[in-house]
């Protein structure tokens, strides 16, 4: 059985915790290119930073559109009896379906490693759900996601679900 200690804050991320988050989520992204993938990573960790669960989008690898960075990491962490105090961490702004996810469970805090090549969820989860959004604007996941769209156009606009008559 895992004890949290009652005093740790939630709201006390600092700048360089959610950058060691991120690193995970960007090791996430990068083995997920490496593997012919689509280039997003997420990792889940508890309210005392530890990590909970990793993992990337793997839309072409498992065939399998429902396997978002997002998710791959929140099924990897296996259950958890509350995600109050938990921070969930992605390359990549998340889209609806992994912004619902983050509501649904009552995830307190997202930090976004960019929403320039995408904006999903993010301001919703922080104006309408009460989640605490930090978007660092990191260069490394912002040309992660810029290389990968001019390489593969069709495949970004697939897992986005963008009409393809309009692509
Ligand atoms: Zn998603």
């Amino acid at each position: 059985m895992m004890l949290r200690r009652a005093s740790q804050d939630p709201s006390q991320l600092g700048a360089a915790a959610a950058r060691r988050m991120l690193d995970v989520a960007v090791e996430e992204a990068r083995a997920g290119l490496a593997e012919g993938g689509i280039p997003i990573g997420a990792a889940l960790f508890d309210p005392a930073g530890a990590l909970l669960g990793r993992g990337h989008n793997r839309r072409v690898q498992d065939d399998d559109p429902s396997v978002h960075a997002e998710t791959a990491a929140f099924r990897a962490a296996g259950r958890q009896r509350t995600y109050r105090g938990a921070t969930m961490v992605t390359t990549l702004a998340p889209c609806w379906y992994c912004s619902g996810l983050v509501r649904q469970f009552g995830i307190s805090r997202l930090v976004v490693g960019e929403a320039r090549t995408f904006s999903g969820g993010q301001k919703w989860l922080a104006t309408e759900a009460g989640v605490e959004v930090a978007v660092l604007d990191d260069p490394t996941c912002a040309s992660l996601m810029v290389d990968f769209i001019a390489a593969r156009p069709d495949l970004w606009a697939e897992d986005i679900g963008a009409d393809p008559a309009s692509t």
